[in-house]
């Protein structure tokens, strides 16, 4: 299936709320490819958004069932719609601020729970949408609109995190991974259990802007820069993961 094909799962003259050069437009379209490549039907998916720049991925570029909720609170919308029809395969697809800090507590309760939610973390390293603030995804010494000398923080390593919560299965992939990316979500999507894929997909505008990445093709390289495979993350030291981000599949044991 080609690009122009996969128009058809497009919400009919939508056009794409996102800024040039933005990773949640890439996102979307591998997201619709692995659900095509399932040949799982659209109208048997329900797709659930928070707030922010992620949040406009699902609602409203994609021709389906969506409901776009309040930030923070789309797992929480998701698990009730999950419950009242266990028969719709539920993706939840939504920011890092709303999913991991805003909505922090529905995530773990959700991966604890072992919900058979899908979730796809549209993971920008800050609060695009609101111009550009910290977030507990956002690099150590990275420059944002409330951290002007740099984050004095550490990221969560959120698949980490969500993984000892409980979920069956976590993955993190750079966006430009396209291959990972969608087989990842294809794998995701075949489990019966609480599943969450944490996309890297760089925001040019913000992150990029404040921190002097002043072309797309920087934006995307301050990340391929970091990015290691937990394979090759095996054999540093500590010195030399310092900033890292590990790419790969997580199991907890479970899946
Ligand atoms: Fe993408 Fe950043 Fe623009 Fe939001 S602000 S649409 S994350 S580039």
């Amino acid at each position: 299936m080609t690009d122009v094909d996969l128009k058809e799962y497009l919400r009919p003259g939508v056009t794409l709320p996102f800024c040039p050069g933005c990773g949640h437009r890439s996102l979307l379209r591998l997201i619709l490819r692995a659900i095509y490549e399932l040949g799982i039907n659209i109208d048997d998916m329900l797709f659930v958004s928070g707030i922010g720049c992620g949040g406009w991925i699902a609602s409203p570029c994609i021709n389906g069932d969506t409901l776009h909720t309040l930030h923070g609170r789309s797992l929480a919308f998701a698990t009730g719609a999950k419950m009242f029809n266990p028969k719709l395969k539920t993706m939840v697809i939504s920011g890092d601020g709303d999913l991991i800090d805003i909505g922090g507590n529905h995530l773990i309760h959700a991966a604890r729970r072992n919900m058979p939610i899908t979730t796809i973390c549209a993971d920008n390293v800050n609060y695009g949408q609101t111009g550009g603030q910290a977030c507990s995804t956002t690099p150590k010494g990275a420059v944002t609109q409330t951290t002007h000398e740099g984050n004095p923080y550490y990221p969560f390593d959120i698949c980490k995190l969500v993984n000892a919560a409980g979920a069956a299965y976590t993955a993190r992939y750079l966006v430009t991974q396209t291959s990972e990316v969608i087989s990842s979500i294809k794998k995701a999507l075949q489990i019966e259990g609480f599943t969450f894929i944490d996309v890297i997909s760089p925001c040019p505008t913000q992150f990029g802007r404040q921190n002097r990445l002043d072309t797309t093709r920087e934006a995307y390289k301050f990340f391929e820069d970091r990015c290691v495979t937990k394979e090759d993350a095996e054999g540093l030291s500590p010195a030399e993961m310092e900033g890292k981000i590990i790419t790969g599949e997580f199991s907890n044991g479970r899946s």
